[in-house]
């Protein structure tokens, strides 16, 4: 919306009232003025009543707040035409009653029709002739009768008057209204649909007509009638310029038609020609009434389907050009079979137009039907409502496609579901970068794992014999110290430290030592139990932590150590190598009630040991 706008000029209610009042006033007058004298029989009898046109064309039009300015046009248009011809109380009730008619009329129209009445849709028009000339017409007809006994007095025929009055009306209705409302409401469009080809062709429907009319003459100016033109055949122009020119142009047909027979009848000239006047006019306003409503049902259901038409090309196109697969099928047919589908179906599954239609729509599952979402659609089709899901679908050459399927039953007017629309939305991309997202997820998480356990395993091992390390000992015996005491059970540790090492490195340098401190953890491993817990706990020195068993079973295990280190040979290219150890062995309980106390003691008699002379073993 811009942001300015010029300031819209209220004009008083009052002027608007004025103006409505002057335009329905004169066009009502003239209505009237050319109803009371132009179209009079010889016995006095008015073959069409224009003006109450006018006052419902501007009902149908106004809105309801101003519709009251039409009353006071009304009355005193009614009134002026009336008085030459009739005393004043008729001319009154004459207008009371025209004005309840149009007001009857267009209550109840725009009642079923919304606030914007216009000729453009079969339904509107419809209602129209419904409360118009039908309804409204025929009973202000029963007041209208009444007038004109009254007028006429004595032994006048009531019912050939109510008759007389509703054709009139009806007939003015039918004729002039839709003129007057389409005119008002679509006559810019009008003016831009004129081209030189229309023209043409409207100038060639008159000249028909005109040709018609001259035939229609002069049958019925011989005195023998010989063959006169069918009336009936004067429906071929009115469908004509109902089919190329829509209502409007049916109904100014009809009307022309109308004026021109209403002259003639007048005359005495018209073919209808009776022996009885009322007669004559009942047939020409049956043959008019009929005509027009003809014209205007036609010129309606032709625009209404050309609407219906063009919508139709609309959605079909919008379907067209969706980047879905949309299929519609047929649920009123056995296996709901497949009856339209739109390009994109084509190009996603890779079927033809012709191999899907009249399949279900389960040969797209390529008999991968035991999934979820199938079981979601089965259950959605069979209870008729809508469905949201996710597939896997299957092209012509079958890969597998995941597809969110939105699925929608379409009912009839009566709430029949007479089909389903399937919009196939494809997300195999989609799912292709998700799975790929989750397996490298995976990969990574595994190589996190692994990674953690090696360092786990790194933080507890001594690098360079593989016997645990400072920290997994000390962890360890905490664990073991207390399952000791709460069981009861005994345990012991061991300190061991290498004689003369420093002599290995010296001799063989300290890559060699580093052999030997392999080999001799080995051996070691090799003398314990598997719930034992060797640990390197600095340069050659070792502990072994002992769960379930006491001084004397430690002292064997040490002494099994000691004696296999004793006796081991250390391969070194040509030279055989020697090593012993000292070992301190120390008990829980007696020797300390925690691991410091242990290793305390240990170490005491570690060094007990070396100071004996080395290669042995001190228990308590
Ligand atoms: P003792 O019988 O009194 O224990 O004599 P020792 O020579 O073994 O003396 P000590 O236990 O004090 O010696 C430690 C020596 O161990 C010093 C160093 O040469 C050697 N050593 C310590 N850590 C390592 C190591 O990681 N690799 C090697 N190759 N040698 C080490
Ligand atoms: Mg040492
Ligand atoms: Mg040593």
């Amino acid at each position: 919306m811009p942001t300015h706008s010029k300031p819209q000029t209220q004009r008083p209610e009052w002027l608007i009232g004025l103006a409505i009042m002057a335009v329905v006033g004169l066009g009502y007058f003239v209505g009237a003025w050319l109803g009371v004298t132009q179209t009079i029989s010889p016995d006095g009898n008015a073959i069409i009543w224009p003006p109450n046109a006018v006052a419902l064309a501007a009902l149908l039009l106004l809105p309801v707040r101003r519709w009251a300015w039409i009353i006071p046009a009304v009355m005193v248009a009614e009134i002026i035409a009336d008085i030459p011809v009739f005393p004043p109380w008729a001319a009154v009730s004459f207008g009371l009653i025209n004005l309840f008619e149009a007001f009857l009329a267009a209550s109840l129209i725009r009642w079923l029709t919304g606030p914007r009445f216009d000729f453009d849709s079969l339904a509107r028009g419809g209602y129209f002739l419904l409360f118009g000339p039908l309804l409204a017409a025929g009973i202000a007809a029963l007041f209208g009768a009444g007038v004109y006994c009254g007028l006429a007095g004595e032994g006048s025929e009531y019912l050939a008057h109510w008759q007389l009055w509703w054709f009139g009306d009806a007939l003015g209705l039918v004729l002039l209204t839709p003129l007057l409302v389409i005119v008002t409401r679509q006559y810019s469009e009008m003016f831009q649909a004129w081209t030189r080809r229309r023209l043409l062709e409207a100038g060639a429907l008159l000249l028909l007509l005109g040709v018609m009319g001259m035939v229609l003459m002069a049958t019925a100016a011989a005195e023998e009638p010989g063959h006169p033109l069918s009336l009936v055949l004067l429906l071929l122009p009115v469908l004509w310029a109902a089919a190329r020119f829509g209502v409007l142009g049916a109904v100014a047909l009809v009307a022309l038609v109308a004026a021109t027979a209403i002259a003639w009848t007048v005359h005495e000239s018209w073919p209808l020609q009776d022996e009885d006047p009322e007669g004559t006019i009942l047939a020409l306003q049956q043959f008019l009434a009929v005509t027009a409503t003809v014209g205007i049902g036609v010129g309606l259901l032709l625009d209404e389907i050309g609407t219906q038409r063009m919508r139709l090309r609309l959605f079909e196109r919008t379907m067209e050009s969706i980047n879905d697969a949309v299929i519609i099928t047929d649920a009123r047919r056995h296996d709901d079979p497949i009856i339209w589908v739109n390009d994109t179906f084509e190009t996603l599954f890779g079927y033809s137009r012709d191999e899907a239609i009249g399949r279900n729509c389960r040969f797209l599952q390529h008999g991968d039907d035991h999934q979820e979402g199938v079981r979601e659609v089965r259950d959605a089709l069979r209870r008729q409502q809508p469905v949201r899901t996710l597939v896997r679908n299957y092209r012509r050459d079958g890969q597998p496609l995941w597809i969110e399927l939105s699925l929608a039953p379409v009912s009839d007017s009566h709430g029949r579901v007479t089909h389903f629309v399937g919009v196939q939305h494809d997300l195999t991309e989609l799912k292709r970068a998700e799975e790929e997202l989750e397996h490298r997820v995976a990969e990574r998480t595994q190589a996190l794992q692994e990674a953690n356990a090696r360092l786990t395993q790194q933080a507890a091992t001594d690098w360079l014999t593989g016997a645990a390390n400072r920290r997994q000992l000390m962890r360890q015996a905490r664990r073991e110290l207390a399952r000791a005491q709460r069981n009861g059970t005994p345990l012991s540790l061991l300190c061991l430290d290498l004689d003369h090492f420093k002599t290995v490195n010296d001799v063989h340098g300290h890559q060699v030592g580093d052999q030997v401190l392999k080999q001799v953890a080995s051996t070691m491993q090799q003398n314990l139990r598997p719930s034992d817990l060797l640990a390197r706990v600095g340069g050659e020195e070792f502990q072994v932590l002992l769960p379930d068993a006491d001084n004397q079973q430690a002292g064997e295990i040490a002494e099994r150590i000691r004696s296999a280190l004793h006796d081991l040979e250390i391969k070194l290219n040509d030279k055989v190598l020697k090593i012993t150890v000292s070992v301190g062995c120390a008990q829980m309980g007696q020797d300390g009630k925690d691991i410091d106390s242990l290793m305390r003691v240990g170490d005491q008699r570690l060094y007990e040991a070396k100071a004996l002379g080395r290669d042995r073993v001190v228990t308590g």
